[in-house]
């Protein structure tokens, strides 16, 4: 059915085919439905005005009232000609600057006439001129809800320069509520409205665009960014109900003897929230249904044990497991981990990644297939079609931010019958808010405390011209017999400057660092495997102090007695990454550190999120913060997964609580009728399906 609001918006007055192709190729505007939900990012109080003697170049978006003096078209040739507009009012004048349009412009002014200026203050050669203000006259309000509180769309460069002003946003929005008008329906049932006290949809949608004063405002976002929420739960929340609905889990009813040998022997205690962790998955393996669990702790906390224990469940239950880890390194060293831990157990091991000799494939895949092979561990070269297990009953994916979406969907496909379960790990906490969202309809469990003698990194951050003060403090280490991690920016453009940086970081190094009293070891990505491994191997030995790396080591690798970790150009990390780093050291008995190195000139913004790194040893605090700074959508982890989610008003950095509430709530509807199916959910159940047709499909990701 074809409404109204799929109506192109080249219907409009003043737009035309010209216009809209305009507004589809650089802001994806198409239909009636885009341009309304082309909310305002801000609103400005225009009811303010600024006396020109107070202009400051600091200043955002003002607005001053004043006098045309004169107007002058300077310059000459259609590419460096200006209009110069002397607009003055009783303290002073000030320039307003246009350099485009220049004739229209000049034509439409009128000299002797006083204006409302409305524009953003710019220091140029020492004077301060507005450049391409909005002017009207003072009684022209022609427009709705004129209170003073004006929306601010966003726009790009492009369009502005065809003239494509704000104005012309309010005023082609306006037009089109006004067509609109009697055709918006309610899109949340009557009863949320009520309980909920949310402002209905069609007031929501002309506050937003021109609200009446700031109470309604809020109101409407609210509204709005509820509604937006909260159908984003809903269908997350109604897949969970349907794949805990479908009750084709395997149930691992008992633990046996390898996960209670296993136990036993363990070296130390679990900690508090290991053992919760444990006992949440134990209840999911027993109950039936499939498990779908997320498990977030920092570098440190104790992940891959409790990996290793739930898998031995499975096995116990004579089931077989893997577990995938991003890189080759991290898949030898979980190897190593679990043979030290499973030794003289009767649990059939093998490591599979991309250097394992063919010869030993075969054998390795037959094992598999016959089910003599327990557990299986290994990189990307897991999920390649020739690995086929005879019962798979449980897979835990590490890191899983590595790992692209299709890649873990494959991992269904191992099997005949039901699906495994399957635990993802990840040692980028990541925002309650954002979890919520992007693995919304997967079950959350947290280890939030770290075994006991783990002292916090000392993080301080040196500018690159002290670097002297670093090495001696790092010959100091070294001779104390502790190792140091110097870490290199990768730069996505180019891999061949990457290596550059590395190696002249390498040859400074080794200056300062000579053979035979320091042994220095390397790990790039343009390295080969082998290569790869036998400096890695240097280091983990003990037999190189330094190790020099890319970020390839941020993931996982585990040497107790490495304390320093020096960050190179650290203000080109994102938080989130530089705590990984940081998470490679303090992970034995020995005080560690870690050296931010940076360049002279920081931005603001940078200085900001280093200060928080020395600051703060707390990875939740530190994803939250980064978010924060930079956004969802540039969170470490989240670009690649991608937010299927394509927020129009709300804000998961900003929004958590109405987040909060809109799950709630989802919740409690999804309680009464978990598939939706009853009347009086018809509404919801339509929504989904309208909203659903423009997002990916979430439910077979992990
Ligand atoms: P993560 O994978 O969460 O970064 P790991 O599982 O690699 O952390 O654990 C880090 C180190 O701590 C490992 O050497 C591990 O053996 C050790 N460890 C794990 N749990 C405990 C515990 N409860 N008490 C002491 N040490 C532990
Ligand atoms: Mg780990």
């Amino acid at each position: 059915m074809v409404s109204i609001w799929d109506t192109n918006i080249q219907f409009l007055q003043g737009v035309g085919p010209r216009r809209a192709g305009e507004l589809e190729k650089e802001l994806n505007i198409k239909t009636f439905d885009d341009l309304i939900r082309h909310y305002p990012f801000r609103y400005i109080d225009r009811t303010r005005f600024y006396a020109i003697n107070e202009i400051d170049p600091e200043l955002a978006y003002i607005q001053i009232r004043g006098v045309v003096r004169d107007m002058k078209i300077v310059g000459s040739g259609p590419r460096k000609q200006r209009l110069v507009i002397l607009l003055a009012d009783p303290t002073g004048t000030v320039e307003l600057v246009f350099f485009k349009g220049v004739r229209w412009i000049k034509d439409k002014i009128m000299l002797h006439t006083e204006y409302i200026v409305f524009g953003k203050p710019t220091l140029f050669n020492g004077r301060i001129n507005l450049v391409h203000p909005d002017m009207d006259i003072p009684d022209d309000q022609g427009l709705r809800g004129s209170a003073g509180l004006q929306a601010v769309y966003s726009s790009t460069e492009s369009l502005r320069d065809r003239g494509f002003t704000q104005k012309i946003f309010s005023r082609l929005i306006a037009q089109t509520l006004t067509r609109l008008e009697g055709h918006i329906t309610e899109t949340l049932p009557d009863t949320l409205i009520r309980t909920l006290k949310l402002m209905p949809l069609a007031m929501a949608l002309e506050e937003i665009h021109f609200p009446k004063n700031l109470k309604n405002l809020q109101a409407a976002q609210t509204r709005l960014k509820f509604e937006e929420l909260f159908y984003i739960q809903l269908g997350l929340l109604r897949q969970r109900s349907v794949r805990l609905r479908a009750e084709d889990g395997l149930p691992f009813l008992s633990v046996g003897k390898a996960f209670r040998d296993c136990y036993n022997k363990l070296p130390f205690e679990l900690t508090g929230a290991q053992k919760r962790v444990i006992k949440e998955i134990r209840a999911d393996l027993k109950s039936g249904q499939q498990m779908n669990r997320l498990l977030q702790g920092d570098v440190g906390s104790g992940k891959t044990l409790v990996a290793l224990l739930s898998a031995l469940i499975a096995v116990d239950n004579g089931f077989q497991a893997c577990i995938m880890a991003p890189t080759e390194i991290l898949a030898n060293q979980h190897y190593q981990t679990v043979c030290r831990f499973l030794e003289g157990q009767d649990v059939q091991i093998a490591l599979l990644t991309g250097s394992t000799r063919q010869a030993d494939r075969k054998v390795l895949h037959e094992a598999l297939l016959d089910g003599s092979l327990d557990l299986l561990i290994g990189t990307h070269a897991l999920i390649e079609d020739t690995v086929t297990f005879k019962n798979l009953g449980f897979v835990v994916i590490d890191e899983q931010h590595r790992f692209g979406v299709e890649q873990r969907a494959r991992l269904w496909k191992k099997t005949e019958g039901s699906p495994p379960h399957i635990l993802v790990m990840t040692a980028t906490p990541i925002p309650r808010t954002l979890a919520m969202t992007l693995y919304g309809d997967l079950d959350i469990s947290v280890i939030d405390d770290m075994p006991p003698g783990r002292q916090p990194v000392q993080t301080v951050r040196y500018p690159a011209s002290r670097r002297s003060a670093v090495y001696t403090f790092m010959r100091g280490q070294i001779r104390e017999g502790r190792q140091v991690y110097i870490v290199y920016p990768l730069i996505r453009e180019s891999e061949k400057l990457d290596y550059e940086n590395l190696e002249t970081g390498y040859r400074d190094i080794t200056a300062a660092f000579p053979a035979p009293l320091y042994s220095v070891a390397v790990v790039h990505g343009q390295q080969k495997a082998e290569d790869k491994a036998f400096d890695m191997n240097m280091f983990v030995k003990g037999k190189a102090q330094i190790l020099i790396a890319t970020s390839v080591i941020e993931v996982g690798v585990d040497v107790p007695n490495a304390t320093v970790m020096v960050i190179e150009s650290a203000e080109r990390f994102g938080l989130s990454q530089l705590h990984q780093l940081r998470g490679r050291v303090g992970r034995g008995a020995e005080k560690s550190y870690c050296i931010l190195m940076t360049g002279n000139a920081l931005s603001k913004e940078a200085r900001e999120r280093l200060k928080l790194m020395c600051e703060s040893n707390n990875g939740f605090e530190i994803a939250e913060a980064d978010m924060r700074l930079r956004g969802p959508g540039d969170l470490e982890g989240t670009a690649q997964s991608g937010l299927a989610f394509d927020l129009h008003i709300a804000n998961l950095a900003k929004d958590g609580q109405i987040l909060e509430w809109a799950r709630l709530e989802a919740g409690k509807i999804l309680d009464e009728d978990p598939l939706l199916e009853q009347p009086k959910n018809k509404l919801l159940q339509h929504q989904l399906k309208v909203l659903g047709n423009r997002q990916a499909d979430y439910s077979k990701i992990s």
